[in-house]
């Protein structure tokens, strides 16, 4: 589409702000690595663009979930270390070696695929090995893990252990008395594994302090904009703006209902804008009666339910010179956060970036 088109929803993802909140991060948890967290087609804004932007910035590591994920990635980061966090089953290890992918094993039978694999090239592989510290999740158990320290020269044999892994489930709570207890544990896991560098802290972790920051952090959410700890200020630059253009205006009368199950009733004179964003593009049926978009920076709340392709707002109180068809209405961006849309839809951050639809069409700005 050529940029004179007319486009009704647009995301656009601020690259200049992924790159700012990198460098927040490499300030936050230096000296320790700052690896990005690219999964999920980077939390729904576009693997390839923002792990070439962060490459450019100094980014040499890179975290994904899937193998596709991975396998995506090597093609537009051929010289980065890039970690799969699924770990390595037995029927993907064939594609990780092609392709120079580290996984994050997983247990002690991922450990054993990945060696029986290293035997059979006759080379060392590379491997980022996860124990499990309390969310249980993935990543080796305390028994697997004391089995694996007590027998590390056979177990490990063809085998480079690039980073120790192990992942938070409180870290969006600076006050879990979990995450002293998941600290502990990682250190004393650590004490009877052969050295290597380890990794403890996601975009939570790292608002934690440096003790959780071991030498490698694992952001994702933060460099997306999201706040990963909701009750404190964001130190993180908003990145994705999610906007939907006025289709039209209507005055309605008192008591004249508005949308899907007639669930909003005017109270006023009340002059509408209906425009162009709708549960398809990401923006959650949750938000009827609760959500707010924004127009020139000023507020207007949802009248009515949201509905597929389509919004409605009460604008009445917006000044008539900023009203037109056309005119774009924020739903997400500097003046609507992400976290005030997951608390209004009783959902978090993460939910709602990765729910953004490829309908909007998408935008990169430097
Ligand atoms: C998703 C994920 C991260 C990134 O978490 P954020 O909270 O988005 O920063 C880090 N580590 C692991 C193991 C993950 O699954």
């Amino acid at each position: 589409m050529s940029s004179n088109d007319f486009e009704a929803a647009r995301l656009l993802v601020r690259l200049g702000a992924v790159e700012a909140n990198f460098r927040a991060c490499r300030r936050l948890a230096g000296p320790a690595a700052v690896a990005a967290v690219v999964k999920a087609d980077a939390y729904g804004l576009g693997m390839a663009q923002i792990a070439q932007r962060l490459a450019r910035t100094g980014c040499d590591t890179f975290f994904v979930a899937r193998l596709e994920e991975g396998i995506a990635l090597r093609a537009v980061a051929p010289q980065s270390r890039i970690f799969v966090l699924d770990g390595a089953p037995p029927d993907a290890v064939p594609a990780l070696i092609r392709h120079a992918l580290t996984p994050v094993l997983n247990s002690l039978a991922d450990i054993a695929a990945w060696g029986a694999a290293a035997e059979a090239i006759r080379s060392e592989l590379d491997a980022a090995i996860h124990f499990d510290t309390g969310m249980n999740r993935l990543g080796l158990s305390p028994e697997d893990l004391s089995l694996l320290a007590a027998e590390h020269a056979g177990r490990l044999a063809g085998l480079r252990v690039v980073l120790w892994v192990s992942h938070l489930a409180c870290a969006d709570d600076p006050q879990a008395a979990m995450n002293r207890v998941q600290l502990e544990r990682f250190r004393s896991g650590l004490a009877m594994l052969p050295a290597a560098p380890a990794s403890f802290s996601s975009s939570g972790g790292i608002l934690l302090g440096r003790d959780y920051a071991f030498d490698m952090v694992r952001p994702g959410l933060g460099l997306y904009g999201g706040n990963p700890q909701p009750l404190r200020p964001n130190p993180f630059k908003n990145v994705a703006e999610l906007t939907g253009r006025i289709l039209q205006l209507r005055r309605i009368a008192v008591d004249e209902t508005v949308g899907y199950g007639a669930t909003f009733r005017a109270r006023r004179p009340t002059l509408l804008a209906t425009a162009a964003l709708g549960y398809k593009d990401g923006l959650m049926r949750a938000l009827t009666a609760k959500g707010f978009g924004a127009i020139g920076g000023v507020r207007v709340p949802v009248a009515g339910r949201v509905s597929m392709d389509l919004i409605t707002l009460d604008v009445t109180d917006v000044p008539v010179e900023h009203l037109a068809p056309g005119v774009p209405v924020e739903f997400l961006g500097d003046t609507i956060t992400l976290e005030e849309i997951a608390a209004a839809c009783g959902t978090a951050s993460y939910e709602i970036l990765t729910s953004l639809s490829r309908r909007a069409a998408r935008h990169f700005e430097d």
